[in-house]
């Protein structure tokens, strides 16, 4: 993501975390089944505190509070313009406390402490900002009916929005969800990720001081197949939006269908063709293909990892990457030399070094890492694999962590046939100095957002989201008001 014009900050220590509740109706409250949770340090593999466990009689209660919020009190009588007051609140809130939620970002999800401040605290302060703006602005339309009728249409919310979002940006994902929510007047009940759950609560916490009424956001952290099964599958949500895997939201999907058929909107995975032509500024192709794989530990749905390389700077761009992977501090996530941090967990990490494997024994050329780092904690050195062939599983199934995979090509025709020859379609990226190439590279991968000449360009503006088995709907921008309303149409009879 783009942090170059971001200040530097001094590095904390990491923070000291009380155990956590649940957040419903307004109020904190221990889970109704009274079970509680680990959330797991990264770097270190112990735990941080305890978090109570939400499961369906929780997300029921929430369920309930934000329904009532819904349809009484302050929040459905309250003008548009207040709403977006309410949200500037919580962006100046949130920035006030961008130190602390930095720190508690990195220690609970492992990413270093300055990406949290310079990245994602920095997008996630836009985001809320960007759709403050919008809460008086989503209008509808008059329309030329036939006859003597006015006709008008209103944009209404939704209703209650339950909202699944994953570890790898918690308190990104949780404001591309509550911006355009909050901001076209819904309430939302949220589950934040097992592994991450810390920011979301502390972000709620911000929601009530900036004067949020009780019930209009609610926070249920707990397990994906018990509170977020709950929630896909809850007669009284009329939404749910869902960040995560492509499999899970599959079943989200179904859930929602079987129950009481409540919209649904999906930003899945992605196996992202990032292509570099030989004509390119390779010092910048280099450093972005680069970041565009290794940023946020290789955990990003749009990391650009199937890397294609024209033939004629194959070796040279290679030896490059290699140089850069090789030059990187892996460790602490609040040192501040650190550039990569530990996998969120034991289970990405297993999978991950079981990706490896399978890269290795698939015939890739390992160029370099490919091994755990240190006793403790769920590192990984920057891996880098060359040789690499359509068919290998590494270049088809989405790895999540930090291991590169470079494919050689020779053609452009070639090159748009086998990028677009995949399930997902979130993301893609060309580096040439060519703008004709650089457009037919636009025009012909199938994906949701094309950088040229960039990579992990973000902006609260800019819609996102995936073609094909990527997703469904675009996040961000004004797109996504279209997620969180219904359009009503009211004739009037003028005769
Ligand atoms: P990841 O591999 O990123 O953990 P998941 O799709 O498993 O991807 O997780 C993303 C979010 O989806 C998390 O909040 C997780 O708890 C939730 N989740 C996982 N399984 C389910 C499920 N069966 N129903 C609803 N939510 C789920």
């Amino acid at each position: 993501m783009a942090t170059a014009t971001q200040p530097k900050a001094r590095t904390p220590k990491p923070p000291q975390v009380k155990d956590q509740p649940l957040f419903i109706g307004g109020k904190w409250l221990d889970s109704v089944s009274g079970k509680t949770f680990d959330t797991i340090n990264p770097a270190t593999g112990e735990v941080i505190c305890q978090v109570a466990e939400g499961d369906k009689a929780d997300v029921d209660l929430a369920v309930k509070a934000a329904r009532k919020a819904f349809e009484e009190g302050p929040w459905p009588k309250m003008s548009a313009a207040e709403r977006g007051r309410l949200l500037h609140k919580l962006a100046d809130l949130i920035e006030s406390h961008r130190e602390e939620l930095a720190a508690l970002e990195s220690l609970d999800n492992g990413k270093p402490y300055r990406d949290a401040y310079n990245a994602d605290l920095a997008l996630t302060i836009k985001c809320y900002r960007y759709y403050a703006g919008w809460a008086d602005k989503n209008h509808g339309k008059t329309i030329p009916v036939e006859g003597e009728y006015f006709c008008y249409t209103r944009h209404e919310p939704v209703g209650v929005v339950g909202q699944i979002i994953p570890w790898n940006f918690p308190l990104l994902m949780q404001a591309w969800k509550w911006g355009p929510a909050l901001a076209t007047g819904n309430t939302v009940v949220l589950k934040p990720a097992e592994q991450t759950p810390l920011t979301a609560l502390r972000v709620a916490a911000l929601a009530q001081d900036a004067g949020f009424p009780d019930g209009v956001i609610n926070v249920i952290p707990g397990y994906g197949p018990t509170a977020g099964a709950a929630i896909s599958g809850h007669m009284d949500i009329d939404k749910v939006a869902f960040t995560g895997e492509g499999s899970t939201g599959q079943i989200i999907m179904e859930a929602a269908a079987r129950s009481n058929l409540k919209r649904v909107s999906l930003e899945l995975g992605g196996k992202s063709p990032n292509v570099v032509f030989a004509d390119c500024d390779l010092d910048a192709a280099v450093e972005g293909a680069y970041f565009g794989l290794f940023f946020n530990q290789g955990q990003c749905c749009c990391a650009g990892s199937r890397l294609f390389v024209e033939e004629k700077i194959h070796d040279e761009f290679v030896q490059r990457v290699l140089q850069k992977a090789k030059s990187q501090k892996v460790g602490d996530p609040f040192d501040p030399e650190t550039t990569q941090g530990p996998q969120v967990s034991q289970e990405q990490f297993d999978r991950i070094m079981g990706y490896i494997e399978s890269g290795k024994k698939e015939g890739a050329q390992l160029l370099t890492g490919g091994n755990r780092v240190g006793s403790k904690g769920y590192f990984i050195e920057p891996t880098v694999f060359a040789g690499v062939r359509d068919e290998m599983k590494i270049a088809r199934e989405e790895i999540f962590g930090p291991v590169m995979n470079i494919l050689k090509f020779k053609d452009i025709d070639e090159v748009i046939q086998r990028g677009n020859r995949t399930f997902y379609g979130l993301a893609a990226a060309v580096w040439t100095r060519d703008i004709r190439k650089a457009h037919r590279i636009a025009n012909g991968l199938r994906a949701g957002t094309v950088w040229i000449n960039c990579y992990d360009v973000f902006d609260a503006a800019a819609p996102f989201g995936g073609f094909k088995m990527s997703g469904i709907g675009r996040e961000l921008g004004e797109y996504a008001l279209q997620l969180y309303t219904e359009v009503k149409t009211v004739y009037v009879n003028l005769n």
